[in-house]
């Protein structure tokens, strides 16, 4: 299994990473444990898990699978969503119990949704007790998992709390998180990318997506794996893994594989402009819009409408990805000035329209 170095902590992870939520039957603990093994024995050696996961089994699950694997050859990462110091403790204690290690390799400040989180979390303590439990050993490396876009999650690592962060980053919405990977690169972290399929979106449109694929690439699964692990600023992908195949797929798509070189990404990226009639990049061009419409976040949310068909794609996108709600798109005033800038003529005060009218 190919392993990168996760920025300068000194471990080194193998590039697919199991992700702990879509096991098939989570209630059958031996049966997912098995399947973690199963990971581990193709040479999987990151195991990414939360409290709450396949309602609340996954850290149990983990744990059964990691009392039979020698401690040195995986790295185990869980999370923490609380502002107050106290609770974080707690919830550390209840995981290294759960997952029966003696510490966490990657213990993450879980789930920036807004930028002003990162205080709350300070201020609330969590930061201080995440760092005291550090000096004590129960944690490894403190890191942040974070759904904010490229300049705010710059500005996250730039604070120089973290040793590194999990993003969502795919080959549909890289253009929102480039600058996290700049920072990540420039301050040497570790960046492991969670959705690398896009939540499904990614084999759901094959077809569309053909121009992912690359000359190594069999299907545009293993074409969308190899943009992210290609990219040198990015450690590893997680996968939610529920059964042997897709985690013998996975591991496929990275074994015997040369990295894609620059240019290969970048034309990628350029497919997502040129095969993407009507699709928001994320370039940014738009912005600043006059009365603080954050544009580009609300022409993400209706790219996942072209993409799924549905309202209620732009309604979870909205609610569980930017936490913004869609009332907020009314604040435009349609005075037309983004949709001259817009690199893509997008029809954003219709789209934006569309959008307030969901509130
Ligand atoms: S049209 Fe609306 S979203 Fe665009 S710049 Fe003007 S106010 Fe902002
Ligand atoms: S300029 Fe157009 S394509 Fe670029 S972020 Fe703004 S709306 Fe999206």
């Amino acid at each position: 299994m190919w392993k990168k170095p996760y920025g300068r902590t000194g471990a080194a992870i193998s590039v697919i990473g199991f992700g702990g939520m879509r096991f098939a039957n989570p209630a059958d603990l031996d049966a997912s444990a098995a399947l973690v093994h199963h990971a581990h024995a193709r040479g999987i050696n990151y195991f990414d898990t939360a409290p709450y996961y396949c309602d609340d089994h996954s850290e149990d699950i983990m744990g059964r699978a990691f009392r039979t694997m020698p401690r040195d050859s995986f790295f185990v990462s869980t999370k923490c969503i609380e502002s107050d110091g106290a609770k974080l403790r707690a919830s550390l204690e209840r995981s290294l119990t759960r997952l029966g290690v003696e510490a966490i390799d990657f213990f993450h400040i879980w789930c920036l949704l807004r930028p002003e989180q990162l205080d709350e979390r300070r201020k609330g303590g969590a930061i201080a007790a995440a760092q005291r439990a550090k000096e004590e050993g129960l944690i490894r490396h403190l890191v942040v998992s974070s759904h904010l876009d490229g300049e705010d999650n710059a500005a996250v690592l730039d604070s120089g709390l973290f040793e590194g962060i999990t993003i969502g980053y795919n080959a549909i919405n890289f253009p929102f998180r480039a600058k996290t990977l700049e920072a990540a690169a420039r301050h040497n972290l570790g960046v492991a990318t969670m959705n690398p399929l896009g939540g499904g979106l990614i084999p759901r449109n094959a077809q569309r997506l053909a121009f992912l694929k690359g000359p190594q690439d069999q299907d545009v699964v293993q074409a969308a794996l190899r943009f992210n692990v290609s990219q040198p600023a990015i450690t590893c992908a997680l996968v939610g893994f529920s059964c042997e195949r897709e985690v013998d797929e996975a591991v496929a798509a990275v074994e015997n594989f040369t990295p894609y070189p620059a240019d290969h990404i970048e034309r990628v990226k350029a497919g997502i402009g040129a095969g993407f009639a009507g699709f928001c990049t994320g370039c940014e061009y738009c912005l600043p819009c006059p009365t603080g419409v954050p544009i580009p976040k609300f022409m993400d949310t209706f790219n996942q409408k072209i993409l799924e068909g549905t309202d209620r794609a732009m309604t979870e996108r909205l609610k569980w990805h930017w936490s913004l709600p869609a009332a907020d798109a009314a604040a435009c005033t349609e005075c037309g000035a983004c949709e001259e800038l817009c690199t893509q003529h997008l029809p954003i005060r219709e789209r934006l329209r569309e959008i307030a009218a969901l509130a």
